[in-house]
């Protein structure tokens, strides 16, 4: 089989460190082009905008988005419209009516729609998932914190509507606990803290349970200084599983399990191939349904200002 001729679109922070090393290592593609308003790649064909980039290399079978969710649906659309494969960064949307409008768009296209969730490949996740199928969840605690000056710089867009702000992050840990509890659940109660300069929240508070009544908390914090918490402690009758560092250590009643190097991005790669070689779209929007859930049920308290420096 040919490689796959790939365009990748929005040459920032989450292309460099992870879509371009992941492609530059996996034969299935060949990255042919790229479009970014304010940066190119040397010894790649570049565009400034995605119209620019279909127009200009037609010889595109999919096309990567690694823009901003708010301005992916219009661009998702256009590559489906000429009938190119899509891949999504997380989250697939601003909106859950989007994200099921590019559903319908990839079927009527004959195209594949992979609306990726990076975290679900990290290597405790599928471990996890098999331990926790045959327990009964009691509780489940998600602590997840990180600086957003460190790792967010400059990205004003996570702070305006349909940038999520913490949940930018947040919704990654919503990614794994949808892919590794048994059950369904269901939001409660949240705290949506936001600071008075911004539209986004800067931290939050969420009380979730399943249908059996299992409690499920989650703290999502982007002013953490010091060591880094990406952690679900999940408290079964068998023990606690915990999973640690986004998702890469797995332990059980504190035992380490499972590690294994990170290898999330070459993995979303080995899948979207996959895909296009079945014909197939793989969407699934739960943890943005959670988020948007927090949205409309969330109390939102107003919290001091936030400056990036
Ligand atoms: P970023 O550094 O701001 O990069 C996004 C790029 O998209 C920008 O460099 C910009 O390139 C382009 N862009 C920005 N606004 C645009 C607009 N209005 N219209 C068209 N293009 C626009 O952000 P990022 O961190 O890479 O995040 C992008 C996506 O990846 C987000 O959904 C995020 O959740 C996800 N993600 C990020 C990380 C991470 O650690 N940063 C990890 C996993 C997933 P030009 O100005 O050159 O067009």
């Amino acid at each position: 089989m040919p490689p796959i001729k790939i365009g990748l679109v929005g040459l920032g922070k989450i292309a460099r460190d992870q879509h371009l090393p992941a492609l530059g290592n996996n034969p299935d593609f060949e990255l042919v082009a790229v479009a970014s308003r304010n940066a190119s790649l040397e010894g790649v064909a570049d565009f400034a905008s995605l119209e620019a980039m279909l127009d200009g290399a037609p010889e595109l079978d999919a096309v990567a988005l690694c823009t901003p969710p708010t301005v992916r649906h219009a661009q998702a659309r256009l590559v489906l419209a000429r009938g190119k494969h899509v891949l999504l960064e997380k989250p697939p949307g601003a909106t859950l009516s989007e994200v099921e409008d590019l559903t319908r768009q990839a079927e009527v296209a004959g195209r594949t729609l992979f609306a990726t969730w990076h975290s679900r490949h990290a290597p405790g996740v599928a471990p996890a998932r098999e331990w926790l199928a045959a327990r009964e969840i009691q509780r489940v605690e998600i602590q997840w914190k990180e600086d957003v000056r460190v790792w967010h710089p400059g990205q004003e867009w996570l702070w305006e509507p349909g940038g999520m702000g913490v949940f930018d992050p947040g919704i990654n840990a919503l990614s794994i606990v949808t892919g590794i509890l048994p059950n369904a659940f269901f939001l409660r109660e949240a705290t949506l803290f936001v600071p008075e300069n911004r539209q986004a929240p800067i931290a939050a508070n969420l009380a979730f349970s399943d249908a059996a009544g299992a409690p499920i908390e989650a703290e999502f914090d982007f002013l953490q200084s010091g060591p880094q918490t990406w952690d679900i402690h999940v408290d079964t009758d068998a023990g606690r599983l915990t999973l640690s560092k986004g998702g890469s250590q797995l332990f059980i009643d504190g035992r380490l399990e499972h590690e294994a190097p990170e290898q999330e991005y070459p993995s979303l790669y080995t899948r979207f191939a996959e895909l296009i070689g079945e014909s197939r779209s793989e969407v699934d929007v739960a943890p943005l349904r959670h988020v948007a859930d927090a949205f409309l049920l969330g109390r939102r308290e107003v919290v001091e200002a936030f400056v990036e420096t």
